[in-house]
């Protein structure tokens, strides 16, 4: 069997780290947090004047100050009138491509480091190629890269799934933590998933399949729930015996909420409908019973109201300035995911986050166990890593937890589910012997829970950030998307292409602000300097092409500007040539008259396992672009509209075939010659 081509692939990467930011790690010496005000969350208490002493990533001796010996050339944190407590876990992120090349204005690990999460868990790569987390997963724990310790799922098993128990085993023997299973699993896959997983003692996580339902997930013995709202698709009736594809299956759920919505119940609590709340009391019990812990990810509910209703403010937002590149004019066209597909549905998002809410609630008194997860870091989500953590414990306390409660969810359940997974959850209290994750903040937490939010520094797996390094690690760098790709072209000749997109700078226009660019490959430095680059003013690029195939591995590319850096890290995961389409197949032959304004243009795709995407390009002859479509996947004929192409008029034509339909995942790339005609 032909392999997948990015699953056994080993990425190494170049760290994503702003030099100079270095964490003032004393590894040999001893940290001291003095006089400080504890709040261990061992229990709902606050222990004042307390000396806490960390030694490399471990809490050594906590106790009242005078009562704990303060070793000789420790590095003393004054904690007068401060509050020392544990650092926060996010349990529901995903790591996404766009992580790696430059795609956010401050990297998501200093997003959540300078937020105080020292923890979080990725509930599946997005984007390709994947299998980064595990090599981000080895540099924090090395000391490499400053971030958050991470635990990772394999790449998640969305559905339709053929051969799942293959993929469940080959996620195992790469080393992940546990597996993310989706939605649109149907009963037997979930079921070979599921059997799969429990023989290899492997942690399973996820949505409930619309196919599967509750009941089926609980007596699988599904180890955890990712979403609360997860649940609310039990209070619908829609046919799981259905066999649909991935995006069917939402605007189906869909469809069928918005049809019941006038026989869903009133859920404002003085008017309690008792079959409802029976319902909800069924599944508390039945989860409470099967000890299956759930995420929050209230954040998801409330960003998608926000997308839906009140665009704007979402986008005016202070904290929206750290969003990915191009989201906010996504969102402000109407094409952000979650608004295309609630189109037609909105009426349905608001009851479902009123549904998430009081779920949260009865899930919360009947004792379920609950962690705090947000659901950041997909570009598209629209959520802002580390500061959506913040507002997901908000959430908790407006929903009427106690700031104890809600800080319990991100701290101490964190550690215990992490511990489920057989994994070391030594984290989320201030004990000797824990790791040392720690977030110093200006106010009790336990009064208010804002208080989260005014951190003085941070401490990860025993790396002190004061408040100055944290505040660094937010300053956006140039804004630098980049792609190296391989090309092959009619001539048979290969060549490696570098495209090098930049952002605004604050020192001036493009593209004399930018002084220098350097690219160091897997080889070490390549020897092509800023003046070797062609700049290309309508996509603010530089590009530049050297003969021949890349190598793989990862290709490091900094941007220098004044004081301002840029940098992005792109992966070069699989060198292969896709082999030229056969011209005898073109439609029109070259030198052809056409007789219509609005041709069909076809060719004979290339038969491969791997999906191929093809774009169409029409120029004038001797000229610029005249028409072009997207990358479009296993595409074969286009139309083209009428009134681009003129008559009396030559053109050529041609396509182009890669194996990524964006052109940062494009790894390879075969482009033939062109086709000319003439419109009568
Ligand atoms: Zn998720």
């Amino acid at each position: 069997m032909k392999k997948k081509w990015f699953s056994t692939i080993i990425i190494m990467l170049a760290l994503w780290v702003q030099p100079g930011l270095a964490a003032r790690g004393h590894a040999e010496k001893v940290t001291a947090f003095v006089h400080v005000n504890l709040v261990p969350m061992t229990a709902e208490r606050l222990l004042p004047d307390q000396t806490v002493l960390v030694k490399e990533a471990q809490i050594i001796a906590v106790g009242a100050s005078g009562e704990v010996a303060i070793p000789e050339n420790s590095v003393i944190i004054d904690g007068s009138n401060l509050y020392l407590m544990p650092g926060l876990a996010d349990m529901h992120i995903h790591t996404d491509t766009n992580w790696l090349n430059g795609g956010w204005p401050v990297s998501p690990f200093n997003l959540f480091l300078a937020n105080g999460v020292t923890t979080i868990r990725d509930f599946g790569p997005k984007g390709t190629p994947t299998g980064f987390a595990l090599h981000w997963r080895n540099e924090v724990k090395s000391g490499r890269l400053n971030g958050p310790t991470i635990y990772a799922a394999g790449p998640i098993l969305y559905g339709p799934a053929d051969n799942a128990a293959n993929i469940v085993r080959t996620q195992y023997q790469q080393g992940f933590d546990f597996v993310k299973l989706y939605s649109f699993l149907s009963q037997e896959e979930f079921q070979e998933a599921m059997a799969t997983a429990k023989a290899l003692n492997l942690y399973t996580a996820g949505h409930i399949p619309f196919a599967v339902g509750l009941d089926g997930v609980v007596a699988a013995g599904l180890n955890e729930i990712a979403h609360i709202e997860e649940l609310d698709f039990e209070f619908l009736d829609f046919d799981r015996s259905r066999r649909l594809g991935r995006n069917e299956w939402f605007r189906y759920i869909l469809k069928r909420a918005t049809d019941q919505m006038e026989r869903l119940p009133d859920l404002s609590e003085d008017d309690p409908n008792p079959d409802f709340q029976a319902h909800i009391e069924k599944i508390v019990r039945q989860l409470k019973a099967s000890k299956i812990p759930l995420c929050t990810t209230l954040a998801v509910g409330d960003v998608v109201l926000k997308k839906l209703f009140e665009p704007e403010g979402l986008a005016s937002a202070t904290t929206s300035r750290y969003l990915p590149f191009g989201f906010i004019e996504t969102l402000q066209q109407g094409k952000d995911g979650h608004q295309m597909i609630f189109r037609g549905y909105e009426d349905f998002a608001p009851y479902h986050y009123n549904l998430n809410q009081l779920l949260l609630r009865e899930l919360h008194r009947g004792g379920v166990t609950l962690v705090l997860g947000t659901d950041a870091g997909p570009a598209g989500m629209g959520l802002v890593p580390g500061y959506s953590l913040h507002d997901e414990l908000r959430f908790m306390v407006e929903n009427g937890l106690a700031p104890y409660e809600a800080l319990q969810l991100a701290t101490v359940h964190a550690a215990e589910v992490i511990n489920r997974m057989n994994r070391s959850g030594n984290f989320g209290t201030i004990e000797v012997g824990k790791k040392a994750d720690l977030v110093l903040v200006d106010g009790n937490p336990l009064d208010d829970i804002h208080n989260t939010r005014k951190i003085q520094g941070v401490m990860a797996s025993g790396r002190w950030f004061d408040k100055d390094a944290l505040e660094k690690m937010l300053i956006p760098g140039i804004p630098v998307t980049a792609a190296v790709k391989h090309v092959y072209d009619q001539h048979q000749t290969h060549y490696t292409s570098f495209d090098i997109v930049i952002g605004k700078t604050s020192s001036g226009r493009l593209p004399g602000s930018i002084e220098a660019i350097s690219i160091r490959g897997p080889a070490g430095k390549l020897p092509i300097q800023k003046d070797d680059f062609t700049y290309l003013p309508r996509l603010d690029a530089f590009w530049f092409k050297t003969p021949g195939k890349p190598q793989t591995g990862t290709y490091s590319i900094e941007v220098n500007s004044g004081d301002q850096k840029g940098s992005a890290t792109v992966i070069q995961a699989v060198v292969k040539t896709i082999p030229l389409p056969d011209v005898n197949y073109f439609k029109p032959k070259s030198g052809a008259t056409l007789q219509s304004e609005k041709p069909i243009f076809s060719w004979q795709r290339i038969k491969t396992e791997e999906p191929l995407y093809y774009r169409l390009e029409i120029n004038r002859i001797g000229g610029g672009r005249v028409y072009s479509t997207g990358r479009v996947r296993n595409m074969q004929s286009h139309t083209v509209p009428g009134g681009v192409l003129k008559a009396d008029r030559s053109y050529r034509w041609r396509i182009r075939i890669t194996d990524g339909d964006h052109w940062t995942t494009v790894q390879n790339s075969t482009r033939c010659a062109w086709q000319t005609f003439h419109v009568r």
